[in-house]
């Protein structure tokens, strides 16, 4: 049987996957062949756990990390303590959490007497002895739970370390566990989203919601030019405007750099380390290019390949996306003129339009009769902004159209402005799931921005900015002095307008909105990262939950 067990070209196996596997198939092909990994509050409490034993080991002498592999095994590991007593090596393991009970005696539970069992047998093979007995403490309820090494639970070794062969050799994702309260459990369930899957095949189940509601860590946007970023320790260093800022690490998420801030290579050395993508945006909030250590995951950028390969696929996706942007705009419109009858009259014939350009998208049958319609709609779209704008309001506020590069008019700034702050976002979202953001289905990759990115912003622009954006102008909180600098014919935000613009972007962010492909609210800000999770489902087994979100 050893003979099987031996594929060194395959690479050895960690025995920490054996126990992902023996816990959900879906969970070891996520982590192992998708080299997928959260790290969630359990995951972090567990590795505190075993730096505080290792601290132990230092002081005492008595605990022993000892990491050992086996070609005729297939195995890599390491084991938190192995112990003599009685004249025999035991390997130990240490869980943050309980035991099974079972017969109300505390039994280790499956996956954790495999662990310790495949330590057991690294271990027989290291010091040439039979290895009788493996040790589980469980600190939870601080009790040691034992567990024999029979010849049936090294059995059940081997035939796992062939199934995670076997499933490392496949391009297919597994199906999600039948055991639901596994997923309440599992680190990987944001990313996984088995409930999003459970309520899609059967509409009336209850979703439980394992998707985190709001954004974990900070979005940090340095708006000062002369702001000057370090690294002191596992904190960041910000100072900016004579002032200093201390920010903990492991609370940031995301840096926003505008214009030409200072920041030092250990600072972006400890970003890389931690996970915080750094962003450079012009003052005028042109997006310039990040960093972000993100998922090197061959496999699933493969498979996102093959996926837009398919011709008919990326018809599919570009209707559901261009009908769920011209749909939410037309909400907004609506929305916006209830019960306002002649502010709706100066607006019929553009929601007239729009009404016809989505109908068309539906049945367009090539991508660009799709780009054709969505220009006419945006066109229509655009061209009715005005008319929600309040009398009240200052008349040099109000668009002149549409103008990017550069904007005209104060309105255009405010809206390249508010663009680039969600391009940044959606972009954050595609390397956070590991997506190729040079890759998208409708924008052409002619443009200097990923057309990925530009793809999901059409879900974004109307529900993360033009709506605060009318509704921040009608409650007349621009100065079209000080909030604006303008050069000739162009327009550009101050310094003290991207403050206040990047102010109500983020509060947009944290705002919460029930999905309705999902069942259950979140906040925008997850929503865009749920957005991308679901565009993945399109080619990994559940598709139909992408671009489902519409404003009410
Ligand atoms: S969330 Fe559930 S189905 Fe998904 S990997 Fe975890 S245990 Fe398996």
């Amino acid at each position: 049987m050893e003979e099987d067990l031996k594929s060194p070209e395959e690479g050895l196996l960690r025995v920490m996957a054996l126990h992902a596997l023996v816990y959900c198939e879906r969970l070891f092909f996520l982590e192992e062949v998708e080299e997928l990994r959260v790290a969630d509050s359990a995951v972090f409490a567990g590795r505190t756990l075993h730096e505080e034993l290792r601290r132990t080991e230092e002081e005492d002498g008595e605990w022993t990390s000892l990491s050992l592999s086996s070609e005729s095994l297939g195995l890599v590991g390491k084991m938190d303590a192995v112990r003599k007593r009685d004249g025999q090596w035991i390997p130990y393991e240490h869980k943050k959490g309980r035991s099974m009970r079972g017969d109300r005696k505390p039994q280790a539970w499956p996956s954790d007497a495999l662990q310790v069992a495949a330590y057991a047998m690294l271990l027989e093979e290291h010091y040439g002895c039979v290895i009788e007995e493996g040790r589980i403490r469980y600190h939870a309820e601080k009790i040691t739970v034992r567990v024999l090494i029979d010849s049936s639970l090294r059995e059940a070794v081997r035939s796992t370390v062939l199934r995670a062969r076997a499933l490392r050799a496949s391009l297919e994702r597994p199906p999600i566990t039948t055991e639901e309260n596994r997923c309440l459990r599992c680190s990987l369930a944001p990313v996984c989203l088995p409930e999003e899957e459970r309520h899609q095949s059967d509409p009336t189940w209850a979703t439980v919601r394992l998707f985190p509601p709001h954004q974990e860590r900070k979005t940090l946007h340095i708006v000062s030019y002369q702001a000057q970023i370090g690294r002191a320790g596992d904190t960041l260093k910000i100072r900016q405007e004579g002032e200093e800022q201390t920010y903990p690490i492991h609370e940031v998420g995301t840096l926003v750099l505008y214009g030409t801030p200072q920041i030092t290579t250990q600072a972006l050395h400890s970003c890389l380390a931690h996970d915080i993508a750094v962003h450079w945006v012009t003052r005028a909030g042109r997006y310039l290019g990040g960093i972000s250590a993100g998922v090197g995951a061959v496999q699933r950028k493969l498979r996102h390949y093959e996926a837009f390969a398919d011709a008919s696929r990326r018809l599919g996706l570009c209707r559901r996306l261009i009908s769920a942007k011209i749909e939410n705009s037309l909400r907004f419109l609506l929305r916006a003129t209830r019960g306002e009858q002649d502010r709706r009259a100066s607006v019929e014939d553009f929601i007239s339009e729009m009404r016809r350009s989505l109908k068309s998208v539906t049945h367009a049958e090539d991508e660009n009769a799709i780009r054709g319609f969505e220009g006419n709609a945006a066109r229509a779209y655009f061209a009715a902004l005005p008319f929600l704008i309040s009398s009240e309001v200052d008349r040099s506020m109000l668009p002149k159209g549409r103008s990017k590069r550069p904007p005209k008019d104060r309105f255009n700034a405010l809206l390249s402005f508010g663009y680039a702050l969600v391009y940044q976002r959606v972009l954050q979202a595609i390397l956070v799931v590991g997506l190729e953001p040079a890759l998208g289905f409708f924008h052409t990759p002619r443009s200097a921005a990923h057309p990925l990115a530009l793809d999901l912003m059409e879900l974004f622009r109307c529900v993360l900015w033009d709506m605060p954006l009318v509704a921040s102008v009608n409650r007349r909180t621009w100065g079209p002095d000080e909030d604006f600098s303008i050069v000739g014919e162009q327009v550009w935000l101050s310094e003290h307008g991207r403050k206040k613009a990047i102010q109500i972007f983020e509060r947009r962010l944290e705002e919460t909105w029930n999905h309705p492909a999902v069942d259950y609210s979140l906040s925008y800000a997850r929503m865009v990262e749920l957005e991308v999770r679901l565009l993945e489902k399109e080619w990994t087994g559940s598709p139909g939950l992408f671009a489902q979100f519409r404003i009410r």
